[in-house]
């Protein structure tokens, strides 16, 4: 692909590049020194064009993120060879950085969507907006890299993954609304291709409809997150 000058605006904005933001961040997949021989699983990154406010390296975010993802009951064994590695030595440099997550937890059930077993589980309470602009700066940089153009709407989104309550007595309940979706995008993407060349850390699916487009995000196998942009008018 040719660069010219609209392509070396930010994703996000219009403001010149500084850098590149990774889709999804870098951290997320292992290095090969933390990996056993001759596997890599950086084939590839997708990138886009940033500027510095909107790089979220600069920001840490990358880190909650890759912490929000790690601890999920769901995720696969690379997942857990990143906390095993990488995540244990940024907790030796920082303590407290993984005390802020595992302080907000609590005990909730959760149904396994293939088996239909109950299990009790702990959730980790996420900083809500620090969640909502991680995903929204990583829908955008993702559709600016699969559509070639930027989006300017507003993004849903719906973590698959994520429970809707930390109250143990109706997480359940409340939370079969999310397993229903979920159920449902099983169907809606079952034809899909998958995109992404580093799958076991993290691929993508893409369905276009005349009023929205909708990706279905796969981070770790096991944890899906779908996020729903509307055409631009
Ligand atoms: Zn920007």
């Amino acid at each position: 692909m040719s660069m010219n000058k609209a392509e070396k605006t930010c994703y996000m904005c219009e403001k010149l590049a500084t850098s590149v933001e990774h889709i999804p961040p870098q951290c997320l997949f292992p290095e090969q020194k933390d990996l056993p021989d001759g596997i890599d699983l950086r084939k590839q990154l997708l990138t886009v064009p940033s500027c510095d406010e909107h790089n979220s390296k600069k920001s840490q975010d990358d880190e909650y993120f890759l912490y929000s993802l790690v601890m999920l009951i769901n995720s696969n064994k690379v997942a857990r060879n990143q906390y095993f590695s990488k995540i244990k030595r940024a907790i030796k440099r920082n303590p407290s950085l993984l005390k802020k997550f595992t302080d907000a937890s609590s005990p909730v059930k959760m149904q396994n969507s293939q088996t239909g077993a109950i299990s009790n589980t702990r959730a980790f309470h996420l900083d809500e907006d620090r969640f909502n602009g991680i995903i929204d700066r990583l829908g955008r940089a993702l559709y600016y890299k699969h559509f070639n153009e930027k989006c300017y709407n507003h993004i849903k989104y719906q973590a698959e993954y994520l429970l809707a309550t930390i109250d143990p007595k109706n997480s359940y309940e409340l939370n079969k609304p999310i397993q229903e979706t979920s159920e449902q995008a099983d169907g809606w993407f079952s034809n899909s291709k998958y995109y992404g060349e580093n799958p076991e850390v993290f691929k993508y699916q893409v369905l276009e409809g005349n009023q929205s487009k909708i990706m279905r995000l796969h981070f770790y196998k096991g944890n899906r997150l779908l996020l729903i942009f509307k055409q631009n008018s």
